[in-house]
């Protein structure tokens, strides 16, 4: 081969080089720009997600609260609904949690409001029967647990009712509302079957079953105690349920159909 040919060889090999460089630059640069926009479009969802749950979804569990909040105050009926000699049955409804202790949470659903809205609903619903209704909390404060069960034994109710959200962080797909009673509490399991069962009849919410339970209020009631775990947070869709005012009212009628059967007895 002459020089002059290999020059020309050399060349036109330097030449496809750059052309195949320019190319894979060219590619690079078109492959960063569609990632970098399909992150911001990434970016742009998450943050709108984000200004739902914690903006828009928090402020209906508030606005929940302060309805039934401002309702309780403006009727004056901070705690109690009738007098001792007026009423039939006494009631002690407990909303678990409160203040500092917000219970347990996920996302922007929060135990204690949720609690605390269901109670007020159920005082609400209660008005009119023959049950002296005494909230152990009506806003967002802390209140011990002794100081709790205490006020129910205190007032000798004849059920004391305490109102929780349930978490199971191994298995999100379990749902539903469970009843727990002080193991050896005829009169506790009475009650907690007996919610179950009218849920169960009247089929507007998904409960599970009622058993024994060893929670502080419960081995300290010396009164008919039954804690409700009204449903999971740890469950989307029932998470989602529980934070709407709608499902809450709903668990409030149950609730109360349940607690006025078991008065009842029928
Ligand atoms: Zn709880």
């Amino acid at each position: 081969m002459t020089d002059r040919k290999k020059r020309i060889r050399r060349k036109r090999r330097k030449k496809e080089i750059k052309k195949i460089k320019r190319m894979v630059i060219a590619y690079s640069v078109r492959a960063l720009a569609v990632m970098g926009l399909a992150l911001m479009v990434i970016l742009m969802i998450c943050g709108c997600l984000y200004i739902y749950e914690h903006v828009f979804q928090k402020r209906n569990v508030q606005e929940a609260n302060a309805y039934y909040g401002a309702l309780a105050h403006v009727e004056g009926k901070d705690k109690e609904t009738l007098s001792r000699a007026e009423a039939r049955y006494t009631l002690v409804l407990d909303a678990g949690h409160g203040g500092n202790d917000g219970g347990t949470e996920e996302g922007s659903a929060v135990e204690k409001e949720i609690n605390l809205a269901v109670a007020l609903k159920m005082k609400e619903l209660l008005e009119g029967e023959d049950i002296r209704v005494i909230l152990t909390r009506d806003t967002d404060i802390y209140v011990g647990l002794d100081e709790r069960v205490q006020l129910a034994n205190k007032e000798n109710a004849d059920l004391f009712v305490s109102l929780h959200c349930n978490y199971y962080d191994k298995d999100s797909s379990v749902c539903g509302l469970e009843c727990y009673y002080p193991k050896d509490s005829e009169r506790g399991k009475y009650y907690g079957e007996k919610l179950i069962r009218e849920m169960a009849e009247r089929k507007n919410i998904t409960p599970r079953n009622a058993k024994p339970g060893n929670y502080h209020i419960l081995r300290n009631a010396q009164v008919p105690a039954v804690l409700v775990e009204m449903g999971y947070l740890s469950n989307y869709g029932e998470r989602k349920e529980l934070m709407s005012g709608e499902y809450q009212e709903k668990l409030a009628i149950e609730l109360v159909n349940g607690i006025l059967k078991g008065f009842q007895g029928t």
